[in-house]
């Protein structure tokens, strides 16, 4: 009796919810739209976790992507982040550690899993992955400091596949500043890029290796763009004008980015799409540190776990999110002022420690869709969304390399 009066309400509240989020869109338009486009997300984190020993290939429901997931969010493409953290720099490992993630990357995910994904190099490839039912595994480096100011290792990096680098992380590195420490007087800048930095650029032009200003520091970015010979991007970024964060691209970047060809993918962190989450930020990062100090005491977690708990007492505590109207805000708000033909979508998935409600994890991307729907957005305007306007990036630099 009770077990049965629990499911009909359930039913019911599911039903409640599907109705009133319907507005005449269908399961089935939702459906047929999500399964028309090139799902191309640039930005996951999910290396920092299988270089670590987690499997990808098992539905353990902790983080938020698998291989299960990645199917029923139905991505096409996905660029696996080989980040470096700027903690490598110390005694030059930051090699070495680029080395270690694109193994991962290559070894524990692609060559593990060759049913589910085949590694692409290009905008063809992408695309033959797609035809044949597969996911395309794509890499790239977040974190410039990964070259140790080298420009060989660069080219070695181009070789084994990566295909994107992030300038900064959120550390300024010898030859580029990051908005991360840009205001912090302790730290050695160079207003934007250097000499060495601009030759990075020429020679990442000339590979075909695409130019990535997420992270970075506004006059980097402005300097990044007067000197690349090809469009750049923005692998996860999200808009300042909406949440006042340095590291999101204010109304000025964002229009000259589109201006020279480019594309802005957004960036679902909690802190970087909802103002309302970083007016809260300090009093609940007080109270969840405290939380985490006790429930971490005696236990040596690695970053990702730390994240994972981070993320579940925060759910638990009942403390600031954000929602999937949030992302609809940054993707809406870049269309306004910059157009269609200058929206991505780039998660930051299994880097954050917050995502938003109704968009938890990668299997969740038909939220979206129907959000879109619902906004008005027509099927075109989402494939170009979801992957036709990276592709025209990728392609454009690709057309531009060995100039
Ligand atoms: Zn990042």
């Amino acid at each position: 009796m009770r077990r049965l009066s629990v499911a009909l309400v359930t039913a019911l509240l599911l039903f409640g919810q599907a109705s009133g989020q319907n507005r005449g869109i269908s399961d089935a338009e939702v459906a047929r739209v999500h399964r028309s486009t090139l799902l191309i997300d640039t930005h996951n984190d999910v290396p920092s976790r299988t270089v670590e020993g987690f499997d990808i290939g098992a539905r353990t429901g902790t983080g938020h992507t698998d291989i299960a997931r990645l199917k029923e969010g139905g991505v096409g493409a996905q660029f696996f982040a080989v980040y470096v953290a700027a903690s490598y720099v110390t005694g030059n490992r930051s090699a070495n550690r680029t080395l270690q993630m694109i193994d991962t990357v290559r070894h524990d995910i692609i060559e593990r899993y060759p049913n589910d994904f085949l590694l692409a190099t290009s905008a063809k490839d992408i695309e033959e992955a797609h035809r044949r039912g597969k996911i395309a595994a794509l890499m790239g480096i977040e974190g410039g400091h990964a070259i140790e100011n080298n420009l060989r290792l660069l080219r070695d990096y181009y070789d084994l596949g990566i295909r994107y680098m992030t300038l900064t992380h959120s550390n300024t590195n010898d030859w580029a500043d990051s908005s991360g420490d840009v205001t912090d007087p302790n730290i050695k800048h160079h207003n934007g890029l250097t000499a060495l930095g601009k030759d990075i650029i020429g020679e990442m032009n000339r590979l075909g290796m695409m130019v990535d200003i997420s992270h970075v520091a506004d006059k980097t970015f402005w300097d990044t763009l007067e000197v690349s010979k090809a469009p750049i991007f923005a692998s996860h970024s999200s808009c300042r004008a909406l949440t006042k964060h340095a590291r999101n691209m204010t109304d000025e970047m964002i229009v000259a980015l589109a201006k020279k060809g480019g594309v802005v993918q957004v960036n679902f962190y909690c802190g970087f799409i909802s103002q309302k989450f970083r007016d809260n930020d300090a009093a609940d990062t007080k109270a969840l540190d405290a939380r985490m100090a006790q429930e971490t005491a005696g236990k040596n977690l690695s970053e990702p776990d730390r994240q994972i708990l981070s993320e579940k007492l925060r759910k638990e505590m009942r403390l600031s999110r954000a929602t999937l109207a949030d992302v609809v805000d940054h993707i809406d708000h870049i269309r306004k002022i910059a157009g269609i033909d200058a929206i991505g979508l780039g998660g930051d998935f299994d880097g954050v420690s917050c995502t938003p409600i109704g968009l938890e994890d990668v299997s969740k991307y038909p939220n979206l869709t129907r959000a879109l729907l619902e906004k008005g957005y027509s099927a075109d305007d989402i494939r170009k969304i979801y992957g036709g306007n990276f592709l025209r990036v990728m392609r454009a630099v690709e057309a531009a390399a060995g100039k």
